[in-house]
């Protein structure tokens, strides 16, 4: 399968848990880790439910697939996330050591990016845009809701 229709496939797959935690009056940002083409784990934000800051969906991701793997290294592991993730979880996925990162819309005011770009380990590969509209919009129904 070409990379670019394979981005597009797992990213729906984020976009679909984004969609469970709008459901869930949660934050809509929704993560997969993808290892060997096969989806090790799904994860949206929790941060209401689980009055956790850190709830956030790469975070339960992580977990969740380091548990999958019986190790807490994801070296050769995408994790493809709706929105750019935060400093936090950049912070993490460092630690995770990551392969790849993929996110759909940036995130101009908490993104990692602009806040952090070195956080990130040099050798692990970034790609955005993938689905951005589709995440931007369903965040602004959110907070459209929300006012
Ligand atoms: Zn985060």
């Amino acid at each position: 399968m070409d990379d670019i229709l394979n981005d597009a496939y797992f990213m729906k797959q984020a976009l679909s848990e984004a969609e469970k935690a709008f459901d869930e009056g949660e934050v809509p940002v929704g993560a997969v880790i993808v290892c060997n083409r096969r989806i090790i784990a799904r994860a949206h934000n929790l941060t209401e439910t689980l009055n956790d800051v850190t709830a956030h969906a790469e975070m339960q991701a992580i977990t969740a697939a380091a548990s999958v793997l019986g190790g807490k290294y994801l070296k050769d592991c995408t994790l493809y996330v709706t929105i750019e993730p935060c400093p936090m979880c950049a912070g993490a996925l460092a630690w995770a050591q990551i392969s790849r990162i993929v996110y759909g819309a940036g995130d101009e005011k908490r993104g990692y990016s602009l806040i952090a770009p070195a956080l990130l380990h040099p050798k692990t590969e970034v790609a955005s845009g993938v689905l951005a509209d589709e995440a931007r919009e369903l965040m602004r129904r959110f907070f459209v809701g929300k006012r």
